[in-house]
This record gives C-alpha cells, sequence and structure tokens, in this order.
C-alpha cells in the first residue's frame, strides 16, 4: 500500500486540497481562503504561536497534508509560519515525532520548511518503541502512550530549543517533547504549531 500511495503521489497532480477542482495542492482561490492569523496559545506552562485554530479550511489543508501524505502542503505550511509568526531567539527546532505509521513524520516537513525559512538548524526526536500507534488511541491515552518514550538522540546542552508540532491540543505532546529537551540538556523556550484545537477543558473558562 504505502509504495502504490507514494508512486502515485509523485506521478500524477493532485488537486486543490480544499475545491478539489484545480490540479494544484492548494489553488489560489482557496489559499486565499484561509485566514491566517498570528496567534498566542499557552499550554501549561509552554507558551506558543499558531496560524489559527483546527477548523475550517485550515483544518482541510492539514488533513489532506497528514492523511493522504500531501507533503507540499507541509512545506507550503512551513513556509507561512516562518512569515506570519515571529522569530523567537532559539538555536534550533525539535519536531514532534510521529507514533502513527504514515511514512513520513508530519512535523518534520513543516519543521524542515520552517528552519530553512528561519535559518534555524531542526534536530530529530525519536519515540521508543514499545507503545501503541497514537491514532489508534483515545485522545485521554495518548499523553500515558507517550510519557517518558520520547528522546533526543543528540546532546542539547545549552541550547535554547523552540518545540514544533502540527496541531496542539491539551498540550501533552509538548510537554513530553520538552521533557524529553531537558533531559538532553536543552532549554524549551516554546512552541510553534500550525494550528490549535481548543480542548473542551479549557473552554470551560
Ligand atoms: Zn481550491
Amino acid at each position: 500500500m504505502p509504495l502504490a500511495t507514494d508512486l502515485s503521489n509523485l506521478f500524477l497532480p493532485s488537486n486543490c486540497a480544499v475545491c478539489g477542482r484545480l490540479p494544484k495542492p492548494l489553488c489560489d482561490v482557496c489559499f486565499d481562503t484561509l485566514r491566517f492569523e498570528s496567534k498566542q496559545v499557552n499550554r501549561g506552562e509552554l507558551s506558543g504561536q499558531s496560524l489559527g485554530e483546527y477548523r475550517d479550511q485550515l483544518a482541510t489543508v492539514i488533513n489532506s497534508f497528514k492523511e493522504r501524505g500531501q507533503r507540499n502542503l507541509g512545506v507550503l505550511l512551513g513556509n507561512e509560519l516562518a512569515k506570519r509568526l515571529t522569530r523567537p531567539d532559539a538555536h534550533l527546532l525539535v519536531a514532534a515525532p510521529s507514533a502513527t505509521a504514515r511514512g513520513f513524520v508530519p512535523a518534520e516537513i513543516v519543521a524542515g520548511a520552517l528552519g530553512k525559512a528561519w535559518a534555524m538548524p531542526v534536530a530529530r526526536l525519536r519515540i521508543r518503541p514499545g507503545g501503541q500507534d497514537q491514532s489508534q488511541l483515545h485522545r485521554s491515552d495518548r499523553l500515558v502512550n507517550l510519557v517518558n518514550r520520547i528522546w533526543s538522540p543528540i546532546p542539547l546542552s545549552g541550547k535554547k530549543v523552540l518545540l514544533v508540532d502540527d496541531v496542539v491540543t491539551t498540550g501533552a505532546t509538548l510537554t513530553e517533547m520538552a521533557r524529553a529537551v531537558v533531559v538532553a540538556g536543552g532549554e524549551p523556550i516554546g512552541f510553534i504549531t500550525v494550528a490549535e484545537t481548543i480542548p473542551k477543558s479549557l473552554t470551560k473558562f
């Protein structure tokens, strides 16, 4: 299955993720309907920025990128982050590792484009084997599944580190990434995500 999917992505032009009409990953008309913001987001002790809420066309674009493997959409989103958000004073970016088998790591594509635009190197984080595929788990079980499993294969001593993920919901993944950065000797200074989902526990306030 993955081979066939990869080949079709290589050789067939994919139509616009939003309208499905024009042979571009995201047509100009639909691009203009994406209302990107520069949004301040806070989760626990971490603060960060994103391009907007995870809904409407932005959710459609993110889903096409992640679930249909349209990597060029991830690059496009990374470039928009670089253009619209404030570049923090960080030494490097780390991308959220993926516990979902897809053949690629979405946050690494976004972080790659962002790092290129901001001239910031990107380091990879890893997940120790032994857990379950995140996509098969209920949201409340995902943090439990990741706790103490994310790690940095390289030392990050003395580095100010910016965390990157595609979508932040509860902040559980970012919190676990921050822990891994600290264990490797680095200092997590905040995060960047393409979009924010507002969890029910936060909408009460
Ligand atoms: Zn379109």
